[in-house]
């Protein structure tokens, strides 16, 4: 019989809840620490061990995953006076898969590295349906023999899992798709603003355009979100600022000119402006709306 590695799972938000229970369910043993308790009741319900820190979760763990907020966060919950890495067995993975910093992901790993742990960055796309699913697109940066070794694992989590390059690289795709993202969903908001503008209807040049060679997903999902006024996330703008943030500072260190996304960026600024940041990225439309004097609906 196969044993199954022991797995810690740092971070129950909405994306960790999902895809810790799905490991759960393809028969791995999982340890969970959640700064705030009170929501790994579920996940304990679902046969987790509740552990009091991250250091706990690494003494229980063969594999320790994190799933926060931001780079901060991350080296908070690995590297912090109760971080992971205090507990860690002799041969540990850490595998990230929040979104954060491509350098902050290799000054991690360089710290990691001191006590003889891997690191692998595994950051998702596909939101929370992705995560409760197991659905997600992993995007993974680091060591390609530790990547072929987890890779199972995180096939339990994702379906489409791609091996990038280095440590850092993981998080270099996922700021791409943020990019297109982003770009996408400004480029829908303006259309649909300008067909309002211009006195046509714009539910039926949804239609119309949605399957076409302009057709995308934001257009298809966020674009209906817009057209019945449902500014509910999906992605919360604050947390899409956060990635707009390690996109310009990737950009910044690579000396690369982003003119889109910068527009983006100026363009999401409004929503932060209005106090709008927990509604989804779709809620651009209102800044493109100021702009235009006209509003869709
Ligand atoms: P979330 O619901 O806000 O959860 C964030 C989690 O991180 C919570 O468990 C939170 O603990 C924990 N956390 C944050 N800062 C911490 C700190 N300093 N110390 C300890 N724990 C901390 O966010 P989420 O939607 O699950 O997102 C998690 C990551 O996935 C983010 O990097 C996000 O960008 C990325 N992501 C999200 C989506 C999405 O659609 N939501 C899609 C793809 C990728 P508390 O419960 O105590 O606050």
């Amino acid at each position: 019989m196969i044993t199954l590695k022991k797995i810690g799972f740092i971070g129950i938000g909405l994306m960790g809840a999902g895809m810790s229970r799905n490991l759960l369910k393809a028969g791995y043993q999982v340890t969970i620490w959640n700064r705030t308790e009170s929501k790994t009741k579920t996940i304990t319900e679902a046969g987790a061990k509740l552990a009091k820190s991250p250091k706990e979760v690494a003494e229980n763990s063969d594999i320790v995953i994190s799933m926060v907020t931001g780079s901060d966060d991350v080296k908070e919950v690995l590297l912090g006076e109760k971080g992971a890495v205090h507990g860690a067995k002799k041969g540990a993975v850490f595998i990230d898969m929040s979104t954060i910093s491509p350098k902050a992901t290799v000054e991690i790993a360089e710290e990691l590295a001191k006590k003889g742990i891997e690191m692998l960055d595994a950051p998702v796309s596909g939101g929370v349906i992705g995560a409760n699913n197991g659905t997600l697109s992993i995007m993974v940066g680091g060591k390609e023999k530790i990547f072929n070794e987890h890779k199972p694992i995180l096939e339990v989590m994702g379906k489409t899992i791609t091996y990038i390059g280095g440590i850092g690289d993981g998080q270099v795709c996922k700021a791409v798709n943020q990019i297109l993202v982003g770009t996408t969903m400004l480029g829908v908001a303006e259309a649909l603003v300008f067909a309002a503008k211009a006195g046509v209807d714009v539910k039926k040049v949804h239609q119309a355009v949605s399957g076409g060679a302009a057709g995308s997903w934001q257009l298809t999902n966020n674009g209906a979100r817009v057209l019945e006024g449902d500014m509910s996330p999906g992605f919360k703008i604050k947390d899409y600022l956060k990635d707009l943030g390690i996109i310009m500072e990737t950009a910044d260190a690579n000396k690369m000119p982003l003119p889109a996304t910068s527009l983006v960026l100026q363009m999401f600024r409004y929503c932060q402006a209005e106090n709008m940041l927990n509604d989804g990225t779709q809620a651009v439309v209102k800044a493109v709306e100021v702009l235009a004097s006209k509003k869709i609906s």
